[in-house]
């Protein structure tokens, strides 16, 4: 250590900070710059932000929940690229159990979103619960914690105990979408309290076929029918 740096206490302060918290890119991992946070500059420039918030005509999330389930407001906040930076923070988000990853982007998200009149009425914040098997294996349940920065932001609770996943689904990818209906239909559990609310926000770390979204969606319309849903997710396939 130079006597240099026991004259800057703040750059003292920040470079052991750095020693302590989690300084590689969530993306890339390689080391961050101390002015990057999170995600470093050349992979933050490789993710597409969809500006969804920013449109008023209908977004590809919302097509592809059209004539399925009636939602009240839909977004999502990065394309999905295959071999892009994005598909490395999904990896790392579902697989690496660091919340600060998924709390991060739920922030970033409740940033584009705070502004969209259509969510100011939400009074909860639902993520896809995963089977308790798959989170006890995992650490951690990567939508609830995309869930609790978006709250942080929009200042809505979080409410991970109102939905529970009670089948463990088997792997889906080589499956048509009307095979994956039947699949997840009957996968979840709805707690009563439900009731009390008025409008939900379900959150998600990627939209592909809709279909297990669809499925939590309807399982929760069938305890209170009345309930208005909207939906974010991370990124969109
Ligand atoms: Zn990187």
């Amino acid at each position: 250590m130079t006597q240099n740096k026991f004259l800057k206490p703040l750059s003292l302060i920040k470079d052991l900070g750095h020693l302590i918290y989690p300084s590689s890119c969530l993306a890339c991992e390689n080391e961050l710059a101390t002015n990057e946070n999170h995600i470093c500059s050349i992979c933050d420039n490789d993710l597409v932000r969809t500006s969804f918030h920013l449109f008023n005509e209908p977004s590809e999330t919302d097509k592809r929940f059209w004539g399925r389930v009636q939602l009240k407001r839909t977004y999502s906040h990065f394309y999905y690229k295959k071999g892009g930076a994005i598909q490395q923070v999904l990896f790392n988000l579902k697989y690496k159990n660091d919340s600060a990853i998924g709390e991060h982007f739920g922030r970033e998200i409740g940033k584009s979103i705070r502004s969209i009149d259509d969510f100011k009425t939400a009074d909860a914040i639902i993520p896809i619960p995963l089977h308790y098997k798959k989170e006890f294996i995992r650490g951690y349940n990567q939508s609830e914690a995309l869930a609790k920065g978006l709250s942080d932001i929009i200042s809505v609770p979080v409410k991970s105990n109102y939905t529970k996943r009670t089948k463990h689904s088997e792997t889906q990818t080589k499956k048509s979408r009307f095979q994956r209906w039947d699949n997840v239909s009957s996968i979840f559990a709805i707690h009563k309290s439900i009731k009390n609310l008025n409008h939900i926000i379900i959150i998600d770390d990627v939209v592909t076929t809709g279909s297990t979204m669809e499925a939590l969606i309807r399982s929760i319309q069938n305890v209170a029918p009345k309930i208005e849903v909207s939906v974010v997710t991370l990124a969109i396939a």
